[in-house]
């Protein structure tokens, strides 16, 4: 196989035009501490939520129409998407109209995951064998989600749907809608206006 066709993030460069977004170029990084995972809110075509994990040095990543919950009770569509590089988690702006995802995008949430699963051996089960299978159950420790989650694929293998859940535990919180509850950056606590006229 070429080096090309090794890169996890040939997709995603494939899909842009870095001459006319700002989104960063990024590479893999090493590990280093506890794996990081963010929720961008991107007022695209269709507003949606993408999840995004770190896994072995890339963003595994995920389209959510309706975003997460913090509700046991709701089970939202999550369908993937190309991997992302790591410097994306950082990514607050606008993509040009008739880009790739052009609209705004913003840091919704953002922080550390930790591994929920463990082999018969007693040790951690690493995430990309757990997604690999089609359930991983992580725990978040966001500024806005937190407890434990699992990502269930839906349908067949090679289908689209995967399912975001909140397990049911101390952090669930029935009834409450987070996403129109607290619909600000995290990072910077704009709203999507904010951050569409900054730009
Ligand atoms: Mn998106």
């Amino acid at each position: 196989m070429s080096r090309a066709a090794q890169d996890p993030l040939k997709t995603y460069k494939a899909k842009r035009d870095f001459r006319k977004t700002r989104e960063p170029l990024g590479a893999k990084r090493r590990a280093r501490g506890k794996p990081i995972f963010v929720v961008q809110k991107h007022d695209a075509s269709r507003l949606h939520y993408d999840f995004r994990i770190e896994v072995d040095g890339i963003l595994k990543s995920w389209a959510i129409p309706k975003g997460p919950s913090m509700d046991p009770r709701e089970k939202r569509l999550a369908v993937p998407t190309e991997d992302h590089p790591m410097g994306y988690a950082g990514f607050e702006g606008t993509i040009p109209e008739g880009q790739y995802g052009g609209g705004t995008v913003m840091v919704w949430d953002t922080g550390t995951y930790t591994s929920l699963k463990t082999g018969d051996d007693g040790n951690e089960v690493p995430i990309s064998e757990q997604l690999a299978k089609g359930h991983a159950t992580i725990r978040l420790e966001g500024h806005k989600l937190k407890g434990g989650f699992a990502l269930i694929r839906a349908g067949r293998i090679g289908g689209p749907g995967w399912l975001l859940v909140k397990m049911a535990d101390a952090n669930a919180r029935p009834g409450y809608d987070i996403t129109s509850s607290e619909p600000d950056s995290t990072a910077s606590g704009r709203s999507i206006e904010e951050i569409r006229e900054a730009d």
